[in-house]
């Protein structure tokens, strides 16, 4: 693990490592980490703000601008060149759940990633608001 890169925060493992163009044999490659593929799922696929996704993965605004900007580089080339695009590695951590805190009770609970936002509070069945990350 290198010193100088902070560990982030990712919310799921890719189970899928390779993906490539089809009916040509596995020549040159492009790598990708899974801290920026997490980059990618957070703004292109579930279209949060940075700040917000960057928080979720325990770094700074800037920081996951730049993330971004790699991951989304490191895809546009594997598919405009033809290349595979090779999943793994990178500085993080795995949190595979969401947290979340009912303003009424302050009742807080966890929610798997893939699991749906839940609508009222597991404890006192009020009205849950918006999610709150706590971290
Ligand atoms: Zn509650």
């Amino acid at each position: 693990m290198s010193r100088h890169r902070r560990c982030r925060r990712v919310g799921f493992q890719p189970h899928i490592t390779s993906f490539g163009p089809v009916g040509t044999i596995d020549l040159a490659n492009v790598s990708i980490a899974v801290d920026e593929i997490e980059a990618i799922r957070l703004k292109d696929l579930e279209g949060l703000e940075q700040e917000k996704a960057a928080k979720m993965m325990g770094i700074s605004q800037p920081t996951f601008h730049r993330v971004l900007e790699i991951a989304r580089k490191k895809v546009a080339r594997a598919i405009v060149e033809g290349k595979v695009l090779r999943i793994g590695g990178g500085v993080y951590e795995l949190k595979e759940n969401k947290d979340y805190v009912c303003y009424d009770c302050n009742y807080g609970w966890e929610v798997g990633y893939s699991t749906p936002s839940p609508m009222v509070c597991v404890n006192c069945e009020s009205k849950v608001g918006d999610k709150n990350e706590r971290r």
